[in-house]
């Protein structure tokens, strides 16, 4: 769509203004730092890789910077956003740097953490966001828990927990969050975002991580709990072997043991070793 799509983006003099009229005060507790800076939600959809066909789910549109970066491209975008003032400043926001595509957006003013689809008016195909920092990973795993038909995730998050989602096995920061994400799909680093493209200005930088789903383990919510229970209890105490770690999640030690060698696990072995198929197996094993 880009150009014929006829749709302007904001800059810092935009987002200033749209931040004096609503009399804006951003918030920490929120995670609202809003981006200014055309090139960089540019770079975000174009790297998401939506496209006509997509119907994308929007987390935290903000002032709506990459909500009209999304509307030159993406066949649709419903986003969401828990602040009243700027989920109900938005629609007047499309109309005027957007008119073309006014018909497709749709704001819903809800909560990202509990959203479920038929609070939603389509069904979305992609999730692109600029995610708040405080609930980045809860609203992430919920969305692609609950949300079966996004095919894609794109989001900025924390340069950290961009580095934490897209680990693998075996380094530092392997962790909850690296292990779930692989539950649904492939994950990997598509990016860094300094902090200049923000106001307010955020303390850290960021980066931007991707997950292609692939549901190799299907969709089953009971599937999918028994594997994440056994995540948590590994990493609760990542310091200790995997039989000390489970003791309390199997019943005991000798428990634990017992079902590490069920699922084909050395009971001696620390859980940042191992891979999700691992935490798979070791979910099903009868307790
Ligand atoms: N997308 C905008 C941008 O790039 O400029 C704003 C991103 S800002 C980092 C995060 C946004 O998420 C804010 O608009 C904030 O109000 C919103 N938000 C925070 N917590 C939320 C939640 N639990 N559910 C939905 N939106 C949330």
């Amino acid at each position: 769509m880009t150009e014929s799509s006829g749709v302007r983006l904001l800059g810092p003099a935009e987002i200033r203004g749209l931040a004096a009229e609503l009399d804006v005060r951003p918030t920490k507790t929120l995670g609202q730092n809003f981006v200014h800076d055309a090139n960089t939600v540019r770079r975000i959809v174009a790297t998401s890789g939506v496209g006509p066909d997509d119907v994308v789910l929007e987390v935290g549109p903000g002032l709506g910077s990459l909500t009209l970066a999304l509307l030159e491209t993406a066949g649709r975008v419903v986003a969401v956003e828990i602040d009243p003032k700027l989920a109900a400043r938005l629609p007047q926001t499309i109309a005027e740097y957007a008119p073309a595509r006014a018909a497709d957006f749709d704001v819903v003013l809800a909560d990202a953490l509990t959203v479920m689809p038929d609070d939603l008016p389509v069904t979305p195909t992609a999730l692109v966001a600029n995610l708040p920092y405080n609930v980045s990973v809860p609203v992430l795993l919920h969305l692609m828990s609950q949300f079966p038909t996004l095919r894609t995730a794109l989001v900025m998050v924390q340069a950290e927990v961009a580095d934490r989602l897209a680990t693998g096995p075996g380094s530092r920061t392997y962790g909850v969050p690296s292990v779930k994400a692989r539950y649904f799909g492939d994950v990997s680093r598509a990016g860094a975002v300094g902090k200049n493209v923000f106001w307010p200005e955020p303390k850290i930088e960021s980066g931007l991580v991707r997950i292609e789903r692939r549901d190799r383990f299907g969709t089953d919510a009971i599937h999918r709990a028994a594997t994440f229970s056994a995540i948590d209890a590994a990493f609760a105490q990542r310091r200790k072997t995997m039989r000390a770690a489970l003791a309390s999640w199997a019943g005991s030690a000798a428990q634990a043991e017992d079902a590490l060698r069920a699922a084909g696990i050395d009971p001696g072995i620390r859980g940042e070793r191992l891979d999700v198929d691992d935490f798979v197996r070791l979910g099903q094993v009868p307790r």
